[in-house]
């Protein structure tokens, strides 16, 4: 339901939380984050309100300036941890927005791969299908790229990986998403609100768009993947 993503200078987890909770408006049923840090992909999830994620940060705090967050409206699977955002998979952890419909043929494929699931959601699938085309020797950029072309339904997703603490993979198609820049410092949002605490320099993703962002780069793929330029607008922040 909200997507939100920081490579930052500053620790990220609060940041997210920070983050999320501008969205909060768009109602959700579990939360979560994910960070890198020193190379290490790990993550934070709970069901029910973000002051239950912070609760848990407090007991179980979550290092790393580069991180994704989401809040969940449950479309496939109940709304438990185990199917909360940001799901993983290997060196692969994704929040997505919205529903990949063909998500039953890509698990029948991957489980006669001899892949198993942990949760019931649709987005899972999308972890494991970009872990193994990285299995099978592609960069994450490729192997997004590849796994893109493979979903059908409407969805925003955003990407992190294990051992790339400066890079982060975003796409939309049916579902809005935005980047958001900073000094020396690059977000994600499924809304440019949750990024107002953060900046006021936003380049709204077109449909079909991909981007591939570090701390101070930001590279735009559209739908038949070459590369493009999207604007940077300033916008007006409401209070
Ligand atoms: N379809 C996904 C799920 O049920 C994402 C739902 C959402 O947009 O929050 O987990």
């Amino acid at each position: 339901c909200g997507i939100v993503g920081v490579l930052g200078q500053h620790e990220a987890a609060p940041l997210l939380v920070e983050a999320l909770k501008r969205l909060e408006y768009r109602g959700y049923d579990s939360a979560g984050i994910a960070t890198v840090n020193n190379g290490l992909l790990d993550r934070r999830r709970a069901v029910g309100k973000l002051v239950n994620l912070s609760d848990l940060l407090v007991h179980e705090p979550l290092a790393g300036k580069s991180g994704i967050g989401h809040t969940r409206w449950a479309t496939h699977g109940a709304p438990t941890v185990t199917n909360a955002h940001p799901h993983r998979a290997g060196r692969v952890a994704v929040v997505h927005n919205g529903i990949i419909e063909n998500y039953k043929e890509l698990r029948e494929e991957l489980a006669a791969k001899g892949k198993s699931f942990v949760t019931e959601t649709d987005t899972e699938t999308v972890a494991l299908l970009t872990e193994a085309a990285m299995d099978e020797g592609l960069a994450p950029r490729a192997a997004v790229a590849q796994v893109l072309s493979r979903l059908n339904g409407a969805f925003a997703l955003c990407f992190l990986f294990e051992g790339e603490e400066d890079l982060m993979i975003a796409a939309r198609k049916g579902s809005p998403l935005a980047v958001g820049h900073g000094k020396g410092e690059m977000y994600v949002g499924s809304d440019a609100i949750a990024l107002s605490p953060m900046t006021n320099q936003i380049t709204y993703l077109e449909e079909g768009d991909s981007a591939v962002l570090t701390r101070t780069s930001l590279q735009i793929f559209d739908v038949d993947g070459n590369q493009t330029n999207r604007p940077v607008k300033t916008i007006q922040i409401e209070a």
